[in-house]
């Protein structure tokens, strides 16, 4: 490996980190005393039993950057807490921690904005600025541990961006914060959610790692799903849903479905009929007893998409229709409800505010 540009500390493996220290002049065994270091959000300055030499020589050739919390907002309701994080050039994403029975978990964002175009979505307004780097895809979950002094269990990736647009960055940070020396969290205490890039669902299944794919479906005909989300035009329904079944087969992880619902367009008892003949046509065949679970989210308002959420009674219907077809429906619990928890709000808002100021 080369070392040419400053390396970024907490996205090196303790393999890379070894070829670092040796390219330094250091014993290769401190990367075994200072990768876990990194990974409790201490930087080298900060680590008192390394010596100051090594200290200083790995300051020179690296950086070491935890995102910087600009704003937090906690939620009176049921404690969720909602991060602005600043990255090191300035930009903003957003992580939220929320509490359940079984423990913390913490959604994280991928990008800098997103590209994919999801007329529902507020992360996706301003386009994609950048993909995050493996140590800002960890540095969320660091520096969000470290603030709130919580034990971090479990990881979604439904924050601001496309997972699956930031591949490689994906797949180290999974290697990343999976290591017993660093954060440690188990793949199947992880989810990655995307809106459906075929090609590199693909390419996630064949790495075989038991981690749960969330698919954004939202819609259960073309037409509807190509008038909200873009990316429906390149990988239609059928594409998609075959994917995801080649990915149950190859990895053995259910996988579970976000339905958005928004009033008028995608929450018809029709719709809800749809969705079971389709999920229950494609995935069940030959598939036999792959589980099928569907989250319903009632779809958070954004003002530049004019949609509105539907009723209660539309969304207890359509999962009532989904149940009685063999699936099983949970309705999103909206969790920091008062603190406008949905990601990709926050960063907008503060951005906006900043350019009035
Ligand atoms: N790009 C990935 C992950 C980020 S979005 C994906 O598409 O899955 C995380 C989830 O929030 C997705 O299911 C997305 O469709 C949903 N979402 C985005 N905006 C929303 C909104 N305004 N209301 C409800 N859900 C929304």
């Amino acid at each position: 490996m080369e070392f040419s540009q400053k390396s970024e500390l907490l996205s090196l493996t303790p393999r890379e980190l070894e070829e670092l220290l040796l390219s330094l002049g250091e014993p290769k065994y401190r990367a075994g005393q200072i990768f876990p270091q990194l990974h409790k959000g201490l930087s080298p300055e900060e680590m008192t039993n390394i010596g100051k030499l090594t200290r200083q020589r790995l300051s020179e050739a690296t950086t070491y950057h935890l995102p910087r919390v600009k704003r937090k907002l906690v939620s009176a309701l049921d404690g969720t807490v909602k991060y602005l994080f600043e990255l090191s050039d300035g930009n903003c994403v957003e992580s939220v921690l929320m509490q359940y029975e079984h423990g913390t978990t913490i959604c994280i964002s991928t990008q800098v904005g997103c590209n994919m175009g999801c007329r529902f979505c507020a992360s996706t307004i301003g386009g994609k600025v950048r993909n995050l780097t493996p140590g800002e895809l960890l540095g969320q979950v660091i520096a969000a541990g470290r603030d709130s002094g919580e034990r971090i269990d479990g990881i979604v990736m439904m924050g601001i961006g496309e997972p699956l647009d930031n591949f490689d960055a994906v797949v180290r940070f999974l290697d990343l914060v999976n290591r017993p020396e660093g954060v440690n969290i188990g793949y199947r205490h992880i989810s990655l959610s995307t809106c459906g890039l075929v090609d590199k669902i693909d390419r996630l299944a064949a790495l075989r790692l038991p981690i749960t794919l969330s698919i954004s479906l939202h819609a259960a005909d073309d037409e509807t799903r190509s008038a909200i989300m873009p990316i429906n035009r390149k990988y239609n329904i059928a594409a998609l849903l075959a994917a995801c079944k080649r990915y149950f087969e190859a990895t053995g992880r259910r996988i579970s479905f976000e339905y958005t619902l928004i009033a008028g367009k995608n929450d018809s008892r029709e719709a809800a009929e749809q969705l079971a003949l389709l999920l229950n046509r494609s995935l069940r065949t030959r598939t036999e007893g792959m589980p099928i679970h569907v989250n319903l989210i009632p779809v958070n308002e954004v003002k530049e998409s004019g949609f509105q959420r539907s009723g209660a009674k539309a969304v207890k219907a359509f999962a009532a229709v989904l149940e009685r077809n063999g699936i099983r429906a949970t309705v999103r619990r909206t969790l920091g409800a008062d603190i406008n928890a949905s990601c990709g709000q926050l960063r907008k808002e503060t951005a906006e505010s900043e350019l009035h100021e």
